[in-house]
């Protein structure tokens, strides 16, 4: 992997630790977002990963922060940026997925006009843990008629097994912890 993305993560990406409940580790990537230089380190990281997917025909990016990493992702790559969004914000006719956290559920929506049959798409987001929403993410895609050919996040947080929950989709991860 790109050193210096690498160097981005491990330098910029700050841990904050018991955030948002007592034993999690949060991983605030605002610090990079505010740094150019290793803010283009990682973009340009994920795009290279995304261009050895082989044909893209879209870069969905998961709200909110797989919109900052994928739709600039998109525009390197040339092709459309589709937005997962939270439940009741996106305004034309969507299809939903409803998944399980810790506690209570969440659910994901997709515009049904975004994906053409046949599409293959790249998921990004900034942080995988659970895999739970990015599988509810695929399943959107695959009720289209649409494959994931690989999901790209900046960082895996390996103890939660989420790369297991994907298989056998590819997961492309800059940086595991
Ligand atoms: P999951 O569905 O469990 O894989 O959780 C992934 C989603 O929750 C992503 O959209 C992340 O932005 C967010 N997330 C989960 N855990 C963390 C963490 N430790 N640090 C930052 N974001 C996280």
């Amino acid at each position: 992997m790109n050193d210096a993305a690498t160097r981005a993560i491990t330098g910029l990406v700050r841990p904050i630790e018991d955030w948002p409940e007592p034993g999690v580790t949060f991983r605030d990537i605002t610090p990079l977002l505010s740094d150019p230089a290793g803010f283009d380190a990682v973009l340009s990281a994920m795009a290279d990963a995304a261009r050895g997917l082989g044909q893209l025909d879209a870069v969905l990016g998961v709200e909110s922060r797989g919109f900052v990493l994928g739709a600039p992702m998109a525009r390197e790559l040339a092709v459309p940026f589709l937005p997962v969004r939270k439940e009741g914000k996106l305004p034309a006719e969507t299809r939903a997925a409803t998944y399980d956290l810790e506690y209570g559920t969440a659910t994901l929506e997709i515009h049904v006009d975004a994906l053409a049959p046949g599409a293959r798409v790249v998921v990004v987001d900034d942080v995988l843990a659970t895999g739970g929403t990015l599988t509810a993410t695929q399943s959107l895609v695959e009720e289209a008629g649409a494959t994931v050919v690989g999901h790209l996040v900046m960082i895996e947080i390996g103890a939660l097994g989420g790369r297991g929950r994907l298989e056998p989709t590819p997961l492309t991860a800059l940086h595991t912890y």
